[in-house]
């Protein structure tokens, strides 16, 4: 499997880091390994000084597609969760100065934070999802998918003419602003709607 992920796809948040709102996705990737799952506490490694929490809306692909029309995208996926796309922001800077590639600052093992699936007939528009991130009690980062500049079949669309989208694929869909930094002991609890869907800590 593999774990695409969009930059910037929140108007509020590409303007905290100082980056022009995108007029088409900005898509990276993370490793498999990068998946942390079942609430297991995320190690703050040792290569880099600034860690940021991103909590994204993430979708599971069900069905194999390329080329797949942003009217047909709702068929590609059933069930979505709440992740995390931990970023080293220190070093990703230093790899942005330089014209490099993010990938050691977004893609390091237990960088992808994954939670249950939910199915989203549970919800009455995909585009209308609320959803947030508390750190140590406090709600750090509130989101609401309508809010996405490139809507989840805009990215489908955007991301199947490059990658042939497979079965367990993960698509990690953009922040909301209100990235910030991660210390040992804290407690990072993620919420769909009022549904709580990870509960973890910082080691
Ligand atoms: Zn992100």
């Amino acid at each position: 499997m593999k774990i695409l992920c969009i930059g910037r796809n929140y108007v509020e948040h590409a303007k905290e880091l100082n980056n022009q709102v995108p007029t088409e996705p900005v898509i990276f990737s993370k490793t498999d390994s990068a998946l942390l799952l079942k609430n297991k506490p995320f190690f703050i490694p040792d290569f880099a000084n600034d860690f940021h929490h991103e909590v994204e809306l993430v979708i599971k692909i069900n069905r194999t597609g390329k080329n797949i029309g942003a009217q047909f995208a709702h068929r590609y996926y059933e069930e979505v969760a709440l992740g995390i796309d931990f970023t080293a922001r220190d070093l990703q800077a230093k790899l942005k100065s330089k014209g490099l590639p993010w990938e050691k600052a977004k893609a390091f093992d237990g960088s992808a934070v994954l939670s249950k699936f939910v199915n989203k007939e549970q919800f009455a528009d995909i585009q209308n999802i609320n959803f947030r991130l508390d750190k140590n009690g406090e709600t750090v980062q509130k989101g609401n998918s309508e809010d996405m500049i490139f809507s989840i079949a805009q990215i489908i669309e955007h991301v199947s003419q490059y990658f042939t989208l497979k079965i367990g694929d993960l698509i990690y869909t953009g922040t909301p602003a209100g990235v910030g930094p991660v210390a040992i002991n804290d407690r990072l609890q993620g919420y769909l709607e009022d549904e709580k869907m990870f509960d973890f800590l910082v080691k």
